[in-house]
């Protein structure tokens, strides 16, 4: 069973099966909370008629945007052909909003490298394409879940999602797969050495930003 989620803290959310079969959560469930934000103009950094981008509260790096589509998709079991060119839209607008934000934070180097992608099973209901810098200087960033979900295969990225759904016309997870990459190694995504724990990795990150 999932936690409840307090609005200031980020208690470990373990992916209901609710969203992860594509149902959707009650409103104020806390996995609920993205949809919120598309109606909420004080939270949006950018929106046009197909998705919104909003701050990600919790955030994992310097920059941590999320594109969620307007339309009420629950998450990438429920797309479809149909979405291509949405989640194509998506990707474009990631892009671009990303750049303007690092440009306004006069960001360098790993700052204003992006990676786009969907985490494989994610916590929060509503379908949210992450934008997330490569520095990963961040006190959200604690846990060897967390760092995999950003690293390993289980961040699923965008423009292969899309790819995918364009030949087959669907998307799908190895949950039992993707579940095991959490548990991985806490491995450098700069240089591939192996740290035992988060203090020490994060420590080590601070290497490749100087
Ligand atoms: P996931 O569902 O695993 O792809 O990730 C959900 C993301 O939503 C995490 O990065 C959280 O930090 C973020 N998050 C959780 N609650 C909120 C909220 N109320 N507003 C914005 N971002 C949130
Ligand atoms: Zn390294």
């Amino acid at each position: 069973m999932a936690s409840s989620l307090s609005s200031t803290s980020e208690k470990r959310k373990t992916p209901s099966s609710d969203n992860v079969n594509g149902n959707q959560p009650k409103k104020n469930h806390w996995s609920a909370a993205l949809s919120a934000a598309i109606d909420d103009e004080s939270v949006q950094v950018y929106k046009d008629d197909l998705c919104t981008v909003i701050n990600d509260k919790f955030p994992k790096a310097c920059i941590h945007l999320l594109v969620m589509p307007n339309e009420n998709i629950a998450n990438l079991k429920s797309v479809n052909n149909t979405h291509v060119s949405l989640l194509k839209h998506m990707l474009k607008v990631g892009k671009e909003t990303a750049e303007k934000v690092a440009a306004k934070a006069n960001a360098r180097g790993s700052f204003a490298h992006f990676r786009y992608g969907y985490h494989a099973i994610p916590s929060m209901a509503l379908l949210h394409m992450h934008v997330i810098s490569q520095d990963f200087i961040s006190d959200s960033l604690k846990t060897k879940k967390h760092w995999n979900s950003f690293t390993s295969d289980y961040f699923l990225d965008a423009s292969q999602v899309i790819d995918d759904l364009q030949a087959n016309g669907f998307i799908r997870v190895d949950t039992v797969r993707m579940r095991k990459l959490l548990d991985n190694e806490l491995t450098c995504h700069r240089c591939s050495n192996n740290f035992t724990t988060m203090p020490k990795l994060k420590q080590h990150l601070l290497m490749h930003i100087s």
